[in-house]
């Protein structure tokens, strides 16, 4: 991944690109009453993002997250509390890190481990509905 020193303004998103690598370029953009970080493809052909992750109204945040993500081995970013996207995003090179790229709930919690602040998640409910129809199979 390629870093920027300074962020570069992307008049076409209106927000500042914090780095790139071969296949994304990541930029924030404000978003209602969120930062969001977005992946766009680096060739400039597609006028939409693949993925996104909302932050809160901290840009500094956002840059530190960037810079400590190794995109090559991460899939995700840390920090950000949802995800708006689908599907993850899959690091090139994910298998040398399992433990950074563990499931993650769309609030970015390891809900396997962690559980999820936010009542009612989406994913821990889909894990539970998931879990009992794999006893009834298996009964
Ligand atoms: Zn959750």
């Amino acid at each position: 991944m390629q870093l920027h020193e300074t962020p570069i303004l992307d008049e076409h998103w209106q927000g500042f690109e914090l780095s790139r690598d071969d296949v994304f370029r990541y930029v924030w953009i404000w978003h209602g009453s969120n930062i969001r970080l977005i992946a766009v493809y680096a060739d400039g052909l597609s006028c939409e993002y693949e993925h996104g992750w909302c932050y809160p109204r901290d840009p500094e945040l956002v840059a530190k997250a960037v810079a400590d993500w190794d995109p090559d081995t991460q899939d995700e970013p840390m920090g950000w509390h949802k995800r708006p996207t689908w599907p993850v995003r899959q690091a090139p090179r994910r298998n040398e890190n399992p433990q950074h790229n563990r499931a993650r709930c769309e609030h970015g919690s390891y809900f396997l481990d962690d559980g999820c602040r936010v009542l009612n998640c989406r994913d821990i409910r889909a894990h539970e509905d998931r879990a009992r129809s794999t006893a009834r199979g298996t009964a």
